[in-house]
């Protein structure tokens, strides 16, 4: 059933707490935890806790809880201080959904990547 855990997802053994993960946010639909691979200072990982494979089958099948998800991760930017405006110092931040592998996807359970305390490029690489 769409939603339900996979045996052999990483993510979703996260969720379960059976894969040891730095997390630094939790609420009912969504955990977010430090990536094992930092590509910038601030590197979280937003997931929702049910198994969708990529952002657009999970906005598709819960739109509520890719909104969940996207403001997860404006909580995790205001938590790590990386929001650029005219009131703080903050470098500004980067959500990413790498979504198929020849766009950059690993692991196949639906993740925002929020990046900041760095510059970035355009277009990125
Ligand atoms: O977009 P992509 O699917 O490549 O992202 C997967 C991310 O999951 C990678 O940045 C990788 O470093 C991260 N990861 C993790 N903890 C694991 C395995 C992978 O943070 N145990």
């Amino acid at each position: 059933m769409a939603g339900e855990p996979q045996a052999d997802c990483l993510f979703c053994k996260i969720v379960a707490g059976e894969v040891p993960a730095t997390v630094v946010r939790e609420s009912q639909t969504t955990v977010a935890f430090r990536d094992i691979n930092p590509q910038a200072p601030t590197h979280v990982l937003v997931i929702p806790k049910a198994h969708y494979p990529d952002a657009a089958s999970l906005a598709a099948a819960e739109p509520q809880l890719a909104v969940d998800l996207l403001l997860e991760a404006g909580e995790v930017a205001a938590e790590e201080n990386i929001v650029a405006d005219d009131a703080g110092p903050g470098t500004g931040y980067r959500v990413v959904f790498n979504t198929g592998s020849g766009a950059g996807q690993t692991v196949f359970h639906a993740h925002a990547h929020v990046l900041g305390g760095r510059g970035f490029n355009w277009p990125p690489g």
